[in-house]
């Protein structure tokens, strides 16, 4: 069953998501060449509890860590670990907090000093689904639209869409119905409705739409090991359209005076 929020409620989401949004920016600030996945986990975990809230991840489903760090061919799920960035990596970070309640989660794939040309396009195109994917979130469509509309940008572009993780609901839990795939059929699902929030996160990969789960029960490959990008921002659905909660204005600040330097 989907759980419409209130205006109250949805500030609360929008509250947890803007904690991520600037955790993300202290990660962007951080992140280079040398840097381990587990330093920025502990950074996160230390920002977000200043800020009054509690890592969302962190012991549910039993994670052991604040951020899921996804490097190159890692989908989603990566857990931090002491191996040092490289030049020329890229790595989601995926990030959630829960204050008064309520949960936001969101992710961005960041490039590590300069990356080939095909993984940069594969980010730039992934970060284009999310954003078509939310225009496509309004009370005109229904989900299979959402799903439809992300699937067909990133298969124009020869990507393959991941099948097996999808976006979610979420509110007082960090995965609430319903599910938000990134591949749809037009016309179906279930239909949007004002009060609606989600979780939109496309996962898209350079190769095939194959994935694997590493043994250690969390990471997620891609079967041919090519990259993968994943992007998400939490979204209300407000007088008929998406109100986007998170935002990337903390990261985007930091990595364009770095890609001005
Ligand atoms: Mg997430
Ligand atoms: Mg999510």
């Amino acid at each position: 069953m989907i759980h419409y929020k209130s205006a109250e409620e949805i500030e609360l989401v929008r509250e947890s998501a803007q904690i991520v949004s600037k955790t993300l920016g202290l990660v962007a600030k951080e992140i280079k060449p040398g840097v381990t996945p587990f330093y920025l986990d502990k950074l996160a975990e230390e920002f977000i509890r200043d800020h009054g809230a509690e890592p969302g991840f962190l012991g549910l489903y039993g994670c052991p860590s604040t951020l899921l760090t996804s490097v190159n061919e890692a989908v989603v799920h990566g857990i931090p670990t002491n191996k040092p960035l490289q030049e020329g990596d890229i790595i989601s970070v995926d990030c959630g907090a829960k204050k008064n309640g309520y949960y936001g989660d969101h992710a961005y794939t960041f490039q590590i000093g300069e990356v080939r040309f095909e993984v940069k396009q594969l980010l730039k195109v992934t970060l284009e689904c999310l954003y078509i994917g939310i225009e496509a979130t309004n009370t005109s469509n229904r989900l299979g639209d959402v799903g439809y509309a992300i699937q067909q940008h990133a298969e124009s572009h020869g990507y393959g869409v991941v099948r097996e993780l999808v976006g979610h609901g979420l509110g007082k839990a960090m995965h609430e119905s319903p599910d938000v795939p990134n591949y749809g059929k037009r016309g179906k699902g279930q239909r949007i409705k004002n009060g609606l929030v989600i979780a939109i996160e496309p996962m898209i990969n350079l190769g095939t739409r194959r994935v694997k789960q590493l043994s250690d029960g969390w990471t997620i490959v891609t079967a041919d090991r090519l990259p993968s990008a994943h992007f998400e921002h939490n979204v209300a659905v407000v007088n008929g359209k998406a109100e986007i909660l998170s935002t990337f204005d903390f990261v985007e600040e930091v990595t364009t005076q770095r890609l001005a330097v």
